[in-house]
This record gives C-alpha cells, sequence and structure tokens, in this order.
C-alpha cells in the first residue's frame, strides 16, 4: 500500500496533474499547485458537484461569497474560540503531532491486526469459512478487539471532555512511538488554533484583523436571507458553494490529503426545527449514493460516526474512503442545528429567521450541511484509478482507469504517421471533437508510445488517423481499459464520445 501511494504521487507529478507550490524554491510545506491535467480533473469533478447538487435540485441555489469576511462572524460561530487541534511534539525529534490522529492510528492498528488474521483464516479454510464465528471466538482476534474497544471508548471520553492531561495519557500508556525518533519523550498536549490571520487597510493603526475562512459555510450563513428572499426560497431549502478553504493544519502530510490550502463543496440545508434527522439521513444516502456514482468501487466506501460532536452539532459523520494508507475521513455531513444562523442573529443584531406560511410562525431554521473536500475527492479518484499491468508480450503499461467522465483528456487524435495528409486530416477531427470536449492532438513519435502516454494520462479514448481514413472517412477508436479497438466512420465520433463521456447517465442514475 506504502509503495502505491508512493507511485501515484510520483506519478501524479510526472504526468502533469500535481505539484509541490513553490518547488524551485525547495517547495511550501503542504501547498500544492495543480497542473494541465490536474485542473481538468478538478474542473470535472466540480462540476459534476454542481451539477447533482444544483442544476439537478428545484430546492437548492449556489452562491459565490468572499474568502475574506467581517472578523465578528468568526467569533460568533466559534471558530476563534474552539477551532482547535490537540496537538504534541516528540522531544527527540521535535516532530509536531496531532494527538487524537496518533490514537486514532492505533485503534486502526488493532482493526488492521483483526483483518489480517481472519484473511489468513478464510484462506486456511476455504469455503467453510465462517468469519463471523471466527471473529467471536478466535481468542487473539477477541483480545484485540477487546482492546480496541476499551482504548476507542477512553479516547471519546477523552476528547468529549477536551480532557488534554487524558490524551496524553493515552498516548503514554499505548507507549505510543514518534515514527522519526522511535522515542516515547512526549511534551504535554496543547491546543492550537488552525486559523491563518491576515490584516485589512494600509495604516497600522487603523487596520483590521481578518482571518482566512476555515470552511465555506459561514458565507453561506451569513447570505442566508438575502438568499432566501431573491431566489424565493421556501424552507425546505439549500444554498451551495465551493471554493478555497485555509487551516493550518499541525500535521501535513499525505499529500493533497491534508493541505493548509484546499478547496471544500459545502451545501447547508435549512429546515423546520424538528425535521432535522430525517434531512440527516436523507442527505446521508443521497451523499453516499453521489459517491458511489463515481465508480471507483462501493466497497471502498463507509460511513463513521464522530466520536465528538463540533459545537454546533447534533449529530454527524463522515463518509470514509478507502486511500491507500486507510480508511479516512472524504466527506462531512453534520446536522448543525440552529446553532450558526442564532449566533449571527445575535452578534449582528440582525434577524436570520424564516416565516412559514404553512405554520404561519418565525423561526431560526435548522441546518444539515454535507462537505467534501474537492481535492481529497481529487486523491480518491486517482488513488483509485492507477494500476500497473503488465501485458500479453510481457511488456509493462501504467494507466490511470479515470471514469470518462471525469477524465482530463477524453480522446487523443493520432496521425498514424506524420506525412500523405494524415496530420491534416487529423487536426480536422480535433476541431470538429474539441468545440464539445477536451481533446488532445499528438503526432510525435511512433503510435504504440502515443498510446501509453494517453494510457499514462488515463485518456479514456485514442482516435488513430490513417490511410483508410483519406479513403473511406472511417478512424480507429481505441478503448483505453481493454486496448480493443474498433473502426467507425468520422461522422459517429462525437455521438459516441457523448455517450461515454457525458454525465447525464450518472445524473440520471443518482
Ligand atoms: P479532518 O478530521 O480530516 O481534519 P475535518 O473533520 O476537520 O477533517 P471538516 O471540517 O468536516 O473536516 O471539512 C469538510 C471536508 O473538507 C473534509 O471532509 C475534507 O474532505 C475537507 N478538508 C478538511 N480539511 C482539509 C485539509 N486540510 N486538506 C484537504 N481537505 C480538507
Amino acid at each position: 500500500m506504502d509503495d502505491l501511494f508512493k507511485n501515484v504521487v510520483s506519478h501524479s507529478k510526472e504526468y502533469g496533474y500535481v505539484f509541490q507550490s513553490s518547488e524551485i524554491y525547495d517547495g511550501l510545506s503542504a501547498v500544492y499547485d495543480f497542473g494541465p491535467y490536474g485542473v481538468e480533473l478538478k474542473n470535472n469533478l466540480r462540476m459534476y458537484w454542481w451539477k447533482s447538487m444544483v442544476q439537478l435540485r428545484p430546492d437548492i441555489v449556489g452562491i459565490d461569497s468572499a474568502i475574506f469576511m467581517h472578523p465578528t462572524i468568526w467569533k460568533a460561530s466559534g471558530h476563534i474560540d474552539a477551532f482547535n487541534d490537540p496537538l504534541i511534539d516528540n522531544k527527540d525529534s521535535k516532530k509536531r503531532y496531532r494527538a487524537d490522529v496518533l490514537i486514532e492510528e492505533r485503534i486502526a492498528s488493532y482493526e488492521q491486526k483483526i483483518e489480517k488474521e481472519v484473511e489468513k483464516a478464510a484462506k486456511r479454510f476455504g469455503d467453510s469459512f465462517d468469519s463471523a464465528l471466527f471473529v467471536q471466538t478466535n481468542p487473539r482476534v477477541v483480545e484485540w478487539a477487546d482492546k480496541k474497544q476499551a482504548l476507542h471508548q477512553r479516547f471519546a471520553t477523552a476528547l468529549e471532555q477536551s480532557d488534554l492531561d487524558g490524551l496524553r495519557n493515552i498516548i503514554l500508556e499505548e507507549e505510543i512511538a514518534c515514527p522519526v525518533s522511535g522515542t516515547r519523550n512526549w511534551t504535554e498536549v496543547r491546543q492550537f488554533n488552525l486559523m491563518f490571520g491576515t490584516k485589512l487597510g494600509s495604516v497600522a493603526e487603523d487596520s483590521l484583523d481578518l482571518y482566512l475562512r476555515p470552511e465555506t459555510a459561514q458565507g453561506i450563513f451569513v447570505n442566508f436571507l438575502n438568499v432566501q428572499k431573491t431566489a424565493r426560497m421556501r424552507i425546505p431549502f439549500g444554498i451551495a458553494q465551493t471554493g478555497k478553504a485555509f487551516r493550518n493544519e499541525i500535521v501535513a502530510r499525505q499529500f493533497i490529503f491534508r493541505m493548509r490550502e484546499f478547496e471544500q463543496m459545502e451545501m447547508q440545508y435549512f429546515v423546520r426545527p424538528g425535521s432535522e434527522m430525517e434531512w440527516y439521513e436523507h442527505w446521508k444516502e443521497a451523499r453516499m449514493r453521489w459517491h458511489r456514482s463515481l465508480g471507483l468501487g462501493d466497497a471502498n466506501y463507509r460511513f463513521h460516526d464522530h466520536e465528538k460532536l463540533a459545537h454546533y452539532a447534533n449529530a454527524a459523520c463522515d463518509i470514509e474512503f478507502k486511500f491507500p494508507f486507510g480508511f479516512k475521513e472524504l466527506e462531512g455531513i453534520h446536522s448543525r442545528t440552529d446553532f450558526d444562523l442564532s449566533q449571527h442573529q445575535k452578534f449582528s443584531g440582525k434577524k436570520l429567521q424564516f416565516f412559514d406560511p404553512e405554520l404561519n410562525e418565525n423561526y431560526v431554521p435548522y441546518v444539515v450541511e454535507t462537505s467534501v473536500g474537492l481535492d481529497r475527492l481529487f486523491l480518491a479518484v486517482l488513488s483509485a484509478a492507477y494500476r500497473e499491468e503488465t501485458l500479453e508480450d510481457g511488456s509493462q503499461r501504467v494507466l490511470l482507469k479515470i471514469p470518462a467522465p471525469l477524465a482530463p483528456v477524453k480522446a487523443a487524435v493520432l496521425p498514424l504517421i506524420k506525412k500523405d495528409g494524415l496530420p491534416e486530416k487529423a487536426l480536422e477531427v480535433f476541431r470538429e471533437l474539441s468545440v464539445d470536449w477536451s481533446v488532445q492532438y499528438d503526432d510525435k513519435d511512433a503510435v504504440g508510445r502515443r498510446y501509453r502516454r494517453q494510457d499514462a494520462i488515463g485518456t479514456p479514448f485514442c482516435i488513430t488517423v490513417d490511410h483508410q481514413t483519406l479513403q473511406d472517412g472511417t478512424v480507429t477508436l481505441r478503448d483505453r481499459d481493454t486496448m480493443e479497438q474498433i473502426r467507425l466512420h468520422q461522422s459517429e465520433l462525437l455521438d459516441n464520445l457523448r455517450e461515454r463521456c457525458h454525465f447525464s447517465t450518472w445524473l440520471k442514475a443518482i
């Protein structure tokens, strides 16, 4: 798994998906730039999200709010006082860790031990293997399961009570060592605020302390009435937005999984008080369906209920994805109560209420939020798509099996050779297709090498123009995954691409 992850990281740099920010200056930690293919994949993911969350839903509208916001917003939302992570330092390596993450990793390691034992037994016993019975009765598995359960319970209690000493004690008693120094020489656990501060205004005395937004959600809350009135929305309804968010993450490893500048795609759904649990369940299911529609494998997703509810929530869970380094959060679904709107009402002195004509009363709506990280989604797609294959003739190919609707380049148009009028014909095909789709023209090197290059960037189709094309207008269409080629007329290409690359099939299915 480690190797797979390393390969995904180096492949995404080599093939123009993701670059380290400021690389020629030795890089900036946990900040990344997206290359020519990365930006296309990101745009496609964002577009699919937007189409399914906004275009397809009569009850949801979008906005694009500013990154800079009035500083009191962060006081009202609780971010100034409570947007903290517990950090701990190892005194020998001087490395900093999130105390909660160290413990979560230990819990996951018990899970992995159990999984391995079950796998081993399944191989040994074959068809007659009863995994449920095995898990209940195998002494080693039972012991690990008990340890995991006890640790989980202690951890949840310490988090719930913001008990920093409790977290430290768990780390000491579990004998968790620093992966760098290997020692257990830990500092105290401290709280660390994740917001980036900056200043607005040119004169020092008059300048205003601002924060870069750590989530896009607050831009939605403070615009609640603007949107409700101008778009004439009635409860229940939602407001969606995509945009950058910034967090001064303590541990920023694992490539684009945890960045200091990242992009969120959030939707706040405003509902009648008392109906929020129904909507919470609705959005859990709807968002899981959406993720599964990407075709990355249903078994790669699971729900995970939160150990500790944030200060604003009365229910919360994550949709986790099986990244190469294990199951981790991809999207959060939170029932945020009326906390945010009530707080903004209090701090701004402006009413943020809805007059419900059916009930004939005013109330502060409750909110169910869906919040997914675009960059994490990107990493999920890339890591599920990466393949190394040995072909029948013994040669190797690396390919990205990115589902066609998400692929950065839908098709490459390749003249078989660079003469006899084939490049001109191929350019004609390129021009015809490029009005609707992102396509590439490539006439460098032998055609086999060009196929490999397209496989590596994840292009689902290669269209080859050869001498027969000049005679009867037919081209070959090569499929990235099966490498099969069919011959079809040039005039059929657009329909063919539309059928396979358009989001409409997915949108109809969700
Ligand atoms: P984590 O527990 O991994 O720190 P979180 O619970 O703080 O995440 P939320 O506040 O629920 O995350 O944010 C919603 C989504 O935004 C997450 O599910 C994730 O996809 C994305 N996200 C949050 N922090 C980051 C980050 N530092 N880098 C990339 N994506 C992020």
